[in-house]
C-alpha cells in the first residue's frame, strides 16, 4: 500500500532563521511521524540549514526548482548536485509558479526530470490544469501531455521515485479547493496514464499528491479518496500548527 505523502511548499519565504525556526518547530510537532511521510521544500538559501536542523528526523528536505545542466554559465541557477549537497533528497519540478509565472516549458521540464533523477534526487512533478483548461474540458489533455512528456520512457524504478503532485493551478493560493470528487476523477486519470504507459504494479505504487488550498479543515476529505496519497501544501505549511494539522489528517 502507499504511504501517505504531505510535502509543504514554502515558496518564496522564509530567510535562513526564520526556515531554521520553523523547522525545529516541525521537528517538535512531526519529526517522528510514522505513519505519514513528511517534506518540506525550501528555498535555495535556506536549504543546507533545514536540512540540517531536520538531520535524524522522518522528514526530508527537497528544493523548488533546478537547473538540468551540471554546472556552467548558468547565472542564477542551482544544479541537482548543489541540492544534494546542501543534504537534500527531493526537488519540485513544474510546480504551476515555475510554468506559468516563469513560463517554464513541458520540455524543460522533462530535462529537470531528467538531470534530477539522474543525479539521483527524488522528483515531486507538478502537473495541472488552468482554470480556463478546466472549463473547455480540457483537464484531462493537459494532464496527460504535462505527465507524459515529464515521464514516458523512463524505467519503471525511476517513474517510482517520482511523485506526481496534481495541482489544479485555479486552486492554488486562490482559498478554492477541488472537491474531493473532483480530484479523485483526475488522480484515478494519472493513474491510468501509468497503467497504460508501464503496467498496474507500477500505477499502483506511484504516489499522487493533490496540490490546492489544502488546510487541516480539508485534508480529511481528500486524504479519504483511493487515489489522492498526500498532499503539496503551499500557505498552510507556513505556520507549524497547521502543517501538524495536515500531517496528522484523519486524526482530528
Ligand atoms: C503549492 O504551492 O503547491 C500550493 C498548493 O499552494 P497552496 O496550498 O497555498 O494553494
Amino acid at each position: 500500500m502507499r504511504r501517505p505523502f504531505i510535502a509543504g511548499n514554502w515558496k518564496m519565504h522564509k530567510d535562513i532563521n526564520e526556515a531554521v525556526a520553523l523547522a525545529e518547530d516541525l521537528k517538535a510537532r512531526v519529526g517522528s511521524e510514522s505513519d505519514v511521510d513528511v517534506g518540506v521544500c525550501v528555498n535555495a538559501v535556506a536549504l543546507q540549514a533545514v536540512a540540517s536542523a531536520l538531520k535524524g528526523t522522518n522528514i526530508v528536505v527537497g528544493a523548488q526548482n533546478m537547473y538540468w545542466e551540471e554546472e556552467g554559465a548558468f547565472t542564477g541557477e542551482i544544479s541537482a548536485k548543489m541540492i544534494l549537497s546542501a543534504g537534500a533528497t527531493h526537488v519540485v519540478i513544474g510546480h504551476s509558479e515555475r510554468r506559468h509565472v516563469f513560463k517554464e516549458t513541458n520540455d524543460e521540464v522533462r530535462k529537470k526530470v531528467d538531470a534530477a533523477l539522474g543525479a539521483g534526487l527524488s522528483p515531486i512533478l507538478c502537473v495541472g490544469e488552468l482554470l480556463e483548461e478546466r472549463e473547455a474540458n480540457k483537464t484531462e489533455e493537459v494532464v496527460k501531455t504535462q505527465v507524459e512528456s515529464a515521464l514516458s520512457g523512463r524505467s519503471a524504478d525511476d517513474v517510482r521515485k517520482t511523485t506526481i503532485a496534481y495541482e489544479p493551478v485555479w486552486a492554488i493560493g486562490t482559498g478554492k479547493t477541488a472537491t474531493p470528487d473532483q480530484a479523485q476523477d483526475v488522480h484515478k486519470f494519472i493513474r491510468s496514464l501509468l497503467e497504460s504507459g508501464w503496467d498496474k504494479a507500477l500505477a499502483d505504487d506511484v504516489r499522487i499528491q493533490y496540490g490546492g488550498s489544502v488546510k487541516p479543515a480539508n485534508v480529511d476529505g481528500l486524504m479519504s479518496q483511493p487515489d489522492i496519497d498526500g498532499a503539496l501544501v503551499g500557505g498552510a505549511s507556513l505556520k507549524g500548527e497547521s502543517f501538524e494539522g495536515i500531517v496528522k489528517f484523519g486524526r482530528g
